[in-house]
């Protein structure tokens, strides 16, 4: 007699290679993959529309990938619970095996999965997968969790190395009736109206595209990683975060891809730019740990102190940020990037947030939700940690005194002007020097460039050094004293 079917629960791990769930659910027998459409699951944040984009593209590969191993993916819309307890109804499964998430939403969801599937005499399993340390396996001495990068990252390094990758499995066995499948496109994943063209030419979802933008940047921005990752104009960083994100490379993959390029390179240990890449990996992971450590942090600052902030309510000043027209080249640059791409460099990111919180003193949280809405890789832990980390106040954030001059940020990691000059195509003439402050050239740059500032790009939102004050003084009434413009600037970690 066969078997019953295990039943994988596929979510953010939409590949084969090295996938935990699907490789325990091989070794057992049957396998029947089912993805569940159930975003009401993940409220307050659903995926957004351009992972919703990111997402389709992905399943697609996905069936693709599952049908080379002679399976198939079972879509089906939720409620997940009663979803799968239909499922184990129509194909005998005695199991569910999935990998673990960790936004809060996520985890009340499977843990009430978990613990009506077991009442109803279910075996369930579920993997570590998409973290290389979990959450609870490092902490403090004291045993609580960290709150500090520096010390989260000696301490995971200390501990046992990420496990290497295993292959997909050689095939996987089919059950003996296959359930029906809604089709992919009936879960209304895509656009009504096509704006993803942009996203289209920037990406290539699924497994295989994961694996070749890893190639790309091993081969050519490995190298240079640790001063080429702060260039926006440079393809300097390796674009794996919506891949990572949707679990179509594993962190293991890329962590032992990265550490043998790395040795190979010194012939001894892992070269500089090696631990500067795998660095940036465990700043994910500390976005994990504090998600689940302090799962309120997605709405609410981490240092309490900020809920007094005396934030400001401007519609419109939040509208121009969004359609990257502030008047600072930098920030409309990556504003521009992320609306046509769903990617903004991090660079860009962080003087853009910085902008939108500091010199505009609008909400992190209504920034937040705009990335959310338009970043392929949004992802709440990571979007989180960012928004928090600008703001000033999170884990280990940069001080809320410490403000980014758009235009100094600009001239330094945008010296030659590429990159505004290819997001933002109407200063493309303008000479270097006056690039990122158009105001500031002569009424004779800006006419041989063909630009009538509040015309054909706009005046500065705000003055930068009108900006700061103004920060300072919100700052010193959320504190009840007087500004801090004269404490010392330490220069960022990051
Ligand atoms: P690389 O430089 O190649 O880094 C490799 C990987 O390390 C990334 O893919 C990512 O998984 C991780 N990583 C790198 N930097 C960070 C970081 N600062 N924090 C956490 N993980 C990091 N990242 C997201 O994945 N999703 C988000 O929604 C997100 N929102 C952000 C919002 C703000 C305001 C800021 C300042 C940063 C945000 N980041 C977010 C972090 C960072 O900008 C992106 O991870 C990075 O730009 C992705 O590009 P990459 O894959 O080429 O990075």
């Amino acid at each position: 007699m066969a078997t019953p079917a295990c039943i994988v629960w596929l979510r953010r791990d939409l590949r084969l290679e090295d996938q935990p769930a699907v490789a325990a659910a091989a070794r057992q027998g049957a396998v029947v993959p089912v993805f569940i459409w159930a975003p009401d699951e993940e409220e307050p944040w659903p995926p957004g529309a351009a992972s919703r984009w990111w997402l389709h593209q992905s399943l697609a590969h996905l069936q693709q990938e599952l049908e080379r191993h002679g399976s198939k993916l079972i879509i089906r819309r939720g409620p997940s619970l009663e979803t799968l307890n239909r499922l184990i109804q129509e194909t005998g499964a005695r199991a569910v095996y999935w990998n673990r998430g960790y936004e809060p939403a996520v985890r009340r969801r499977d843990d009430e999965v978990n613990a009506a599937l077991h009442a109803a005499g279910i075996e369930t399993q579920n993997f570590k997968d998409a973290l290389l340390f979990e959450p609870h396996e490092v902490l403090t001495r004291q045993g609580g969790p960290y709150r500090v990068f520096t010390p989260f990252y000696r301490a995971c390094l200390a501990g046992d190395a990420p496990p290497s990758p295993k292959s997909a499995p050689r095939s996987l066995p089919a059950p003996q009736n296959w359930p029906e499948s809604a089709s992919l496109e009936s879960l209304g994943l895509e656009p009504r109206i096509d704006w993803a063209g942009g996203l289209r030419a920037a990406w290539t979802p699924g497994a295989a595209g994961a694996k070749a933008r890893l190639k790309r940047f091993l081969d050519q921005g490995l190298n240079d990683y640790p001063t080429g990752r702060d260039i926006p104009g440079e393809q300097g960083v390796s674009g794996l975060s919506p891949h990572l994100h949707f679990g179509e490379i594993s962190p293991r993959q890329v962590w032992h891809a990265v550490r043998k390029r790395g040795e190979a390179q010194t012939g001894r240990g892992l070269s500089d730019a090696g631990q500067s890449y795998l660095r940036q990996i465990v700043w994910r992971e500390f976005a994990y740990h504090l998600l689940v450590h302090f799962p309120l942090v997605t709405d609410q600052p981490l240092n309490a102190d900020f809920a007094r902030f005396p934030w400001l309510e401007d519609p419109d000043a939040l509208r121009a940020w969004q359609r990257g027209r502030t008047g600072y080249p930098l920030v409309d640059a990556g504003m521009r990037e992320l609306w046509s791409t769903g990617w903004m460099h991090n660079r860009a990111r962080m003087i853009a947030a910085s902008l939108l919180v500091k010199h505009l003193l609008i909400p992190w949280q209504a920034g937040a939700r705009w990335f959310w809405d338009t970043l392929v890789d949004a992802d709440l832990a990571n979007n989180t940690l960012g928004w928090q980390w600008v703001a000033g106040c999170g884990a280990d954030a940069a001080p809320y005194f410490r403000i980014f001059n758009p235009v100094t940020q600009g001239e330094r990691f945008d010296g030659d002007g590429a990159y505004v000059r290819r997001w933002v195509p109407e200063l493309s003439a303008l000479e270097n020097e006056w690039l990122q402050k158009p105001w500031e050239a002569p009424r004779l740059a800006l006419d041989e460039a063909g630009i009538e500032l509040g015309r054909d790009y706009p005046w500065p939102i705000i003055e930068h050094a009108a900006g700061r004050t103004r920060a300072l003084e919100a700052l010193a009434e959320m504190r009840g004293s007087a500004p801090e413009t004269s404490r010392p600037s330490k220069r960022s970690k990051r």
